[in-house]
Parts: structure tokens; sequence; C-alpha cells
């Protein structure tokens, strides 16, 4: 028996579409899927590309549904989770795919109706790609899906959605808010705004300096801009839903880049060499994790 009767994605971009490609090949995930977004031309693609039972522009179809997963930029996680409340039936699961927690944890149970479980996850994985066909079946094999449940959540919800994950491909971890938030400001986060940064570096250069760069990209910028293609709204509101713990995370970066440009300027090969060399154990450990 699938593990939900009807499953509603609403935001079907990269994440909700693999989640509707998955549920679509599988067949245990779901038995019938229901698909909600703001923009009826998203909805007929989600329904030409076979994603869907129901297409629906209107919250009140989350009545129907014994599980509601929200895939929508995290600034929009609070005001669509208060647009479907009203409709949500108690015994649903109500879970997001939120890159950032911060207070989203507090606030929604706050305006749910009483039976509606709210037990939300954040799937590490993604791509620089956005919108219904970017998607695809295999995105969460083999990467973490962090369960991030308050601690009055109940077993029976927390356990379904860590099935829901497991059956997607993906390993499961339950954490606090505020380590999920540490952790993405560091592996995600970060990343994300050093690559930005790095590009804008590049095209503020002078434009004859700026031509050559692109002509001649070695593979260093060339990964960074694959990362610096991802969406602008789903990254400004991550940077800013994540703003304090980022900025410290950044604030230590900026101090170990000055100790990295210090141990150049005073010529300090064994600094240099000590610092790539731990850079080198991190890339081995993650291909040994099978996390690269
Ligand atoms: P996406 O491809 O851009 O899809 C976002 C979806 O949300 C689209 O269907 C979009 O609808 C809808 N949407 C946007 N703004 C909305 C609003 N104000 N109200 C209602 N719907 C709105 O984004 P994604 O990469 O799938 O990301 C979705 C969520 O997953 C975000 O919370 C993100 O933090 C999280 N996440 C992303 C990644 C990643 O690497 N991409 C990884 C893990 C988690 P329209 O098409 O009509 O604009």
């Amino acid at each position: 028996m699938p593990l939900f009767k009807n499953l509603m994605v609403v935001g079907p971009g990269l994440i909700g579409s693999s989640i509707l490609r998955r549920a679509r090949g599988d067949g245990q995930l779901a038995e019938r899927l229901i698909v909600m977004d703001r923009d009826i031309a998203v909805l007929k693609r989600v329904q030409e590309l076979g994603l869907a039972d129901h297409i629906t522009l209107d919250p009140a179809d989350a009545a129907q549904a014994d599980c509601v997963i929200l895939s929508v930029p995290v600034r929009a996680i609070e005001p669509v989770a208060r647009s479907l409340a009203p409709y949500l039936q108690p015994g649903t699961i109500l879970t997001d795919v939120a890159s950032v927690r911060g207070e989203l944890g507090a606030i929604i149970p706050s305006f749910l109706p009483d039976g509606v479980e709210y037990v939300p996850s954040h799937p590490m994985a993604g791509t620089e790609f956005s919108g219904p066909d970017a998607g695809f079946a295999e995105l969460f094999e083999g990467r973490w899906a962090l369960l991030i449940p308050s601690l009055d959540a109940p077993e029976w919800a927390c356990t379904k959605i860590q099935h829901f994950w497991e059956s997607c491909g993906a390993r499961t971890k339950v954490l606090t808010a505020e380590d999920h938030d540490r952790i993405c400001a560091m592996v995600s986060h970060l990343p994300h705004l050093l690559a930005f940064t790095i590009c804008d570096t590049a095209d503020n250069l002078s434009a004859e300096m700026r031509s050559a760069v692109l002509d001649y990209a070695a593979s260093g910028f060339r990964d960074f801009t694959r990362i610096a293609a991802s969406d602008p709204i789903m990254w400004r509101d991550i940077f800013s839903a994540n703003r304090d713990v980022l900025l410290e995370t950044l604030e230590r970066f900026i101090q170990d880049t000055q100790s990295m440009a210090d141990a150049i300027r005073r010529g300090d090969d064994e600094a240099i060499t000590a610092k790539i060399n731990r850079g080198r154990r991190i890339r081995r450990t993650l291909i040994h994790n099978k996390q690269a």
C-alpha cells in the first residue's frame, strides 16, 4: 500500500518536480498526486509532463491531501502555509523542503488546525536549475534528507516523513533547527555566497580583462560559475533567512582568507601547503563518504 493516499506538492520546481517524478515512477509513495502552483502555465507544463493526477491554483484542494509538501522559496513557506491551513484536515502531515529553518518550526504550528502535524525536512540535494523541467527522479539518491521535527511532533508522523525520504533514495538524520542552519551555512550557503561574489569580481574587471577571463576560464572558475547560475530569488531568501549564522560563518572565512593571504605575503611555504593539504583531506573524506 502506498505511503500516502493523496500527496500534494505545492511549487513543482526542481525539488517539487523531482519528488513528483519519484512518486510517479515508484507507486509506493502515493496513490494520487495533487500539484498546486500560483501560475497556470507551470501547472499545464506539469500536466504535460505527466506528473499530476490533479492540478490546482486553489488552496482549498489541500483538504483532499493526507500529506502536503511545500516546495516554494524560503520566504514563501509561511504565507503559503497560512493560505492552506484553514483547509488542512486532522491527520494530515505538512512538511516543507526549505533550505533554512529559522523560526519556521515555531511559527507554522501556531496557526495549523488541531491534528495537523508539521514535520519539516530538507533534502541536501539540488542543481543550479529551476522549474518543473529541471527535476529528475534520482535527485535524492544517496543524499541526506534532514528532518527537523519539533519536540512535540508525534512519532508516527516523523516515521512517515522518514520513510518518505528513504523511499526517495535518501539517507535521513534528525537535527535541531539551530544545528541545521549552522551546518547548512557552512556546506551550502557560504559556498554559494563565494560563487556569486567570484563571478561579481570577474564581472567588475575591465572589459578587456573580463572577456579574457571568460574566454580562458579554467576549471576552478568554471566550477564556481555552475553554482553561481542558481536561482536568484531562492538564494536571496536563503541569505536573508539565515542572515546571522551566515554572517558569522563568513566572518570566520574572512579571517581564514586573511591568514592564507598573510602566509603568501611572507612566503611561508609550510603554512600554505598545510592549508592546501587540509582541503585535500576534506575532499578525500567526502569521496570516502560517497558525498562527492
Ligand atoms: P524552483 O525550481 O525555483 O521552484 C520553486 C517553486 O515555488 C515554483 O513552482 C514556483 O512557482 C513556486 N513559487 C515561487 N515563489 C512563490 C510564491 N511567492 N508563492 C507560491 N509559490 C511560489 O525552486 P527549488 O530549487 O525547487 O526550491 C524550492 C525549495 O526547495 C526552496 O525552499 C529551497 O530552499 C529548497 N531547496 C532547494 C534546493 C536546491 O538546490 N535547489 C535544495 C534543497 C532544498 P512559479 O514557477 O509559478 O514561480
